[in-house]
């Protein structure tokens, strides 16, 4: 269900955000990015006479404390809403709804903290049906929580059959995400990077059933290497899962999909910014060097097949950015993905790292969709239903 297919006039709209957001010591927003994208749903329930109940969890708070308050947030919401947000100091019971159930059209206000209760991440029912008692209609914007499987996210839905939709937020990562899964303009590439190498397998054992062409950049990469023989001296690797990753080159080849790999890296005989630097062949690299970039004829090889494609997916940098010695294979794809975007592919940027990743290549507004949740994505990558978004 759409939000446009929703009556709204003169009803509470309770919807799930995510105002999970970083706050400096004095307990200030540090980074409203996650508020001002809850913004354009707010703001159309508004425009279509509702009333409107925000909540949200904030943190890991073990039980209720100032700390993790969702008060905190208020001012910085009503600075980009432009009107007053009232504040219920309690998400339950009669602290909530001694505000939530006279309120009038036009009017918002913000719950406190849903993971002062335990009850949240239980999925406790009894407990979503006291969230429930908040709003007429319900609504989910929150991808950053949709592979949750919590009270309000995905429990409190079955209390709004029939008035239940997705908010703007959440149907535009849904519709990005399926004009990369479901229907692509070919060539599809997946360009999958970072540390965490098994984390990331299960989504490259998903993908390589779907894409054309698959790349793989950097701390991943080595295990790869390794898998093919070769010799990647210190840089990173997990050796239990080469396997895996044999399996994955197996199927790839199978399937006829082009597999890029790093031919060379740059490498450092320490980790970090200052190290000594030499680039090496990856399949090469001698004891005490670790490969902590994408060389130089791979990143030029790298951008190419990026500004061939028609559709590309990316997650995960090329190298170790955050060192300007080892950020030139990542900024350089990122400028591909520009070039791709201009001449029309579908350009696709998701979890956590590769959005610093491409902020910090300030090529953000250049590419066509930015994902938002990290971790809701990547388990939509692997295949995974998302309890979110199957409850709506
Ligand atoms: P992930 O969270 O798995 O996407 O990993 C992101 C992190 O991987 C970034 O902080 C990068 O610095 C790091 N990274 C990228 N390439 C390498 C590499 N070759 N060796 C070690 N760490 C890397």
């Amino acid at each position: 269900m759409k939000l446009s297919e929703l009556n709204l006039k003169n009803r509470r709209a309770l919807v799930r955000v995510d105002f999970n957001v970083p706050l400096d010591q004095n307990f200030e927003v540090l980074d409203d990015t996650r508020i001002r994208r809850a913004i354009p749903t707010i703001k159309f329930l508004l425009d279509a006479g509702a009333s409107v109940v925000l909540m949200s969890h904030l943190g890991r708070p073990e039980g209720p404390s100032r700390e993790f308050s969702l008060a905190h947030v208020v001012s910085c919401l009503e600075n980009l809403i432009g009107t007053t947000v009232k504040f219920a100091s309690d998400c339950v019971g009669d602290d909530a709804l001694e505000i939530t159930q006279p309120l009038k059209s036009g009017e918002i206000v913000l719950l406190e903290n849903l993971r002062f209760h335990e009850e949240e991440k239980a999925g406790d029912e009894f407990f979503a049906g006291q969230l429930a008692e908040n709003g007429d209609v319900y609504i989910n914007d929150a991808f950053g929580t949709a592979h949750r499987a919590h009270a309000s996210t995905a429990v409190i839905a079955r209390f709004f059959y029939e008035n239940r939709a997705f908010g703007l937020l959440l149907q535009g990562e849904i519709e990005a995400l399926s004009k990369v899964m479901t229907e692509p303009s070919r060539p599809l590439l997946a360009i999958i990077g970072g540390a965490k190498v098994s984390s990331k397998l299960a989504i490259l054992e998903n993908l390589v059933d779907k894409v054309d062409r698959l790349m793989i950049g950097g701390g991943m990469a080595y295990t790869f290497v390794l898998a093919q023989g070769g010799k990647v001296g210190n840089s990173l690797v997990e050796e239990d899962m080469v396997g895996r990753a044999e399996a994955i080159l197996e199927k790839a080849a199978a399937r006829g999909v082009e597999v890029y790999l790093p031919l060379d890296s740059v490498c450092a005989d320490k980790f970090a910014a200052d190290a000594n630097v030499a680039v090496h062949a990856t399949s090469e690299i001698p004891d005490g060097w670790m490969g902590l970039d994408i060389g130089p004829a791979s990143s030029e090889r790298f951008a190419k097949a990026v500004r061939s494609s028609k559709t590309v997916l990316w997650n995960g940098p090329m190298g170790v950015f955050e060192f300007e010695a080892f950020a030139n294979g990542t900024f350089t794809v990122a400028a591909a993905l520009r070039d791709a975007t201009i001449d029309g592919a579908y350009t696709l940027v998701g979890g956590g790292d590769s959005v610093a990743a491409i902020n910090a290549a300030g090529l953000a507004d250049d590419v066509s969709y930015i994902s938002t949740g990290g971790g809701a994505m990547l388990e939509y990558l692997e295949g995974s239903e998302l309890p979110g978004i199957a409850a709506i």
